[in-house]
């Protein structure tokens, strides 16, 4: 049996191509919040980017993406479509004159000097937590809500894991393979708790909102990246079921906290500032003007993993049969399919067959 610890998106994935890869397998996958993508991948934006990162990894899980919404009815199912997008500056009041030479981006109010960074061909989006749901739920994996505690090996083997159950009973899932994706609490648990030297991995907040736009206006296929001030302004992505995704704000939020420092010790002690929250609503106010903006439905925080080398993808050294899939950092929507299709890969054939995983190397040097 195979076990993942994590149901977001690294280890939905992994799920995923496991059972594409080994039809009759029995996966289960462990979370502590007791759903699919309860954390950051089913808070975040869901931009895609084909060759941003500049990586093996980026390009085949871009490319993963499309063809995943093209065989699983992803423009229905999780909302994927290619989009246009563009970075531009936002005004205040006293730069009206500027706001008006605004024609590509008309429906947002004072972002001005519009530049087109991404196209149709290259960029692309999905709706991060229906994704998540609609792999899981073709995977056929079962999903125990339970908080994962010690790892179970001997002689470099692991046997399985310890699990704190909702009732708080532990209990001992045992296993055949076992495959870490708990996103910024790897660190904690792989590392600090069970003592294997992994590379570190921090976790750095993000906050967002997302509200419902006025449906007599329908907003074109846009992903938008701004500057306030010459300083990292919101990134607005709208969707094509009419609602509006909004999040970063860089230092003007209050994201700019050092990694690591405000992680919970557990996922559901994540809680969104109210400062980070207000400063979204009021600048998504400004751009869309209140009688655009309908309900807000929701309002959120939430930790991506990061890694000061990068993502870690691969087998754990000391141990025939432990993985790891975690680090991607701002682009874990991205590289979730490559991701869980190279760790799949690496259990069943012994090599990762998609992309190279040696800049993976979870282990420190
Ligand atoms: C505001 C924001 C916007 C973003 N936008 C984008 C974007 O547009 N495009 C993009 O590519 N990326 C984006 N990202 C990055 C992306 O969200 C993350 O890189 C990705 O979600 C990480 O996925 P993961 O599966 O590795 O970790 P997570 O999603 O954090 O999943 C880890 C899981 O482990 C579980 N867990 C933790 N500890 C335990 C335990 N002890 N026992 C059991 N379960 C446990 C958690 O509940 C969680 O479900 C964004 C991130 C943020 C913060």
């Amino acid at each position: 049996m195979y076990l993942i610890l994590g149901a977001g998106i690294s280890g939905v994935c992994t799920a995923f191509y496991l059972s594409q890869l080994d039809p009759e397998s029995e996966i289960v996958v462990v979370d502590s919040e007791g759903c699919v993508a309860g954390c950051a991948s089913g808070k975040a934006g869901g931009f895609l980017a084909r060759d941003w990162p500049r990586s093996q990894l980026s390009r085949k899980s871009f490319d993963l993406h499309a063809e995943l919404a093209s065989t699983l009815e992803g423009p229905t199912k999780w909302l994927y479509r290619r989009v246009d997008t563009y970075s531009a500056n936002l005004v205040d009041d006293t730069q009206a004159d500027d706001k008006s030479s605004n024609s590509t981006l008309d429906w947002i109010h004072a972002a001005t000097k519009p530049s087109k960074i991404g196209s149709t061909t290259n960029t692309a989006q999905v709706h991060p937590r229906l994704f998540c749901e609609a792999l899981f739920a073709r995977s056929k994996a079962s999903l125990l809500h339970a908080s994962v505690c010690d790892l179970v090996a001997s002689d470099g083997v692991a046997t399985g894991v310890t699990v704190r159950d909702n009732d708080g009973q532990m209990r001992t899932i045992n296993a055949s393979h076992v495959v870490v994706a708990l996103g910024p609490w790897c660190d904690y648990l792989v590392r600090e708790k069970w003592g294997i030297p992994i590379r570190e991995v921090g976790g750095q907040i993000g906050h967002s909102i997302v509200f419902q736009s006025d449906s007599q206006h329908p907003i074109p296929a846009h992903c938008l990246f701004t500057e306030m001030n010459k300083m990292e302004g919101p990134e607005v992505y709208p969707r094509s079921d009419g609602s509006i995704y909004m999040c970063g704000g860089g230092s003007s939020l209050g994201d700019e906290s050092s990694i690591d420092d405000l992680l919970p010790a557990s996922p559901a002690l994540v809680k969104p500032s109210e400062r980070a929250i207000s400063k979204l609503m009021q600048l998504s106010d400004s751009l869309f003007g209140s009688n655009r903006m309908k309900d807000t439905v929701v309002k959120q925080a939430c930790f991506l993993p990061v890694s000061e080398k990068g993502a870690l993808i691969g087998r754990i050294a000391g141990f025939s049969n432990l993985y790891i899939g975690t680090g991607n950092a701002v682009w874990g929507i991205l590289n979730g399919p490559a991701t869980g299709l190279a760790l799949a890969e690496l259990i069943l054939y012994g090599e990762s067959r998609c992309v190279g995983l040696s800049r993976y190397n979870p282990m420190e040097k």
